[in-house]
């Protein structure tokens, strides 16, 4: 869901203002993350390309 107050992003580090990023149940509290980020990070196992440009 979408962060209904300020915080900072776990991925990169840097300043989450309200509504630019997720907040998510962790331990006995909460994070937040941007939604940028959040993507980025859904993004990176490219393993299927990888295999591609292996082969040859
Ligand atoms: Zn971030």
């Amino acid at each position: 869901m979408r962060n209904k107050y300020p915080g900072v992003c776990y991925r990169c580090g840097k300043r989450v203002e309200k509504g630019e990023g997720h907040f998510e149940r962790h331990a006995s509290g909460w994070r937040t993350q941007h939604a940028e980020c959040a993507i980025k990070a859904r993004q990176i196992p490219p393993q299927r390309d990888a295999d591609n440009y292996i082969t040859q």
